[in-house]
């Protein structure tokens, strides 16, 4: 199955001159959504993982199925003021604009192995601000997996020594 045909390009949004990827046609298709996370628990099935986190909002779409599918703990990452419990915090650039992600001291346990997911990696800020938010809490960043790497933006340099996957590439 192509899953590319069900990334629908948006030009211009949010702002003039983003060319936004549209997850939207793949979960509304169960078949072509169950297969992206079938394809991603068949690369992380085999490794030794404690727990998979993503960031708020499109990467939970992703994260929840594939932490069922994998059984393992879902660490939800933030946006200020939505935990309710202790936090760790860290501010980062997007793309389009600024944004700081929390999660919970106690998300983790110290020395944990955790993928981190997220649908598009761009800039490659927000997967930093994860993969530190997982570092502070005194885990360990096993690998970071995406539905779409846009490699125009060069994420992958911001996440150097890390192990990045992505299932699609532009
Ligand atoms: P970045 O931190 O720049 O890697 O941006 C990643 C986050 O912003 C992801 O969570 C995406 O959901 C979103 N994002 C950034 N650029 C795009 C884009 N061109 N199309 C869709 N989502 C994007």
């Amino acid at each position: 199955m192509n899953l590319d045909q069900y990334i629908r390009d948006i030009p211009d949004f949010p702002k003039p001159g983003i060319l936004f990827k549209d997850i939207m046609p793949l979960l509304a298709d169960p078949k072509a959504f169950r297969h992206s996370i079938k394809l991603l628990a068949e690369i992380y099935k085999t490794r030794k993982i404690d727990a998979i986190a993503a960031a708020e909002a499109r990467g939970f779409l992703f994260a929840a199925p594939l932490a069922l599918e994998l059984e393992k703990p879902l660490v939800p990452l933030r946006k200020p003021g939505k935990l309710p419990y202790r936090t760790y915090s860290l501010k980062y650039e997007l793309e389009y604009g600024s944004a700081e992600l929390q999660m919970h001291t106690d998300g983790i346990q110290i020395h944990d192995r955790v993928l981190l997911i997220d649908d598009v990696l761009a800039t490659g800020g927000t997967m930093k601000a994860g993969a530190s938010l997982i570092e502070q809490a005194g885990g360990v960043v096993d690998s970071c997996a995406f539905l779409i790497e846009l490699t125009f933006l060069q994420g992958r340099q911001k996440l150097q020594g890390y192990e990045v996957f992505s299932l699609l590439k532009y």
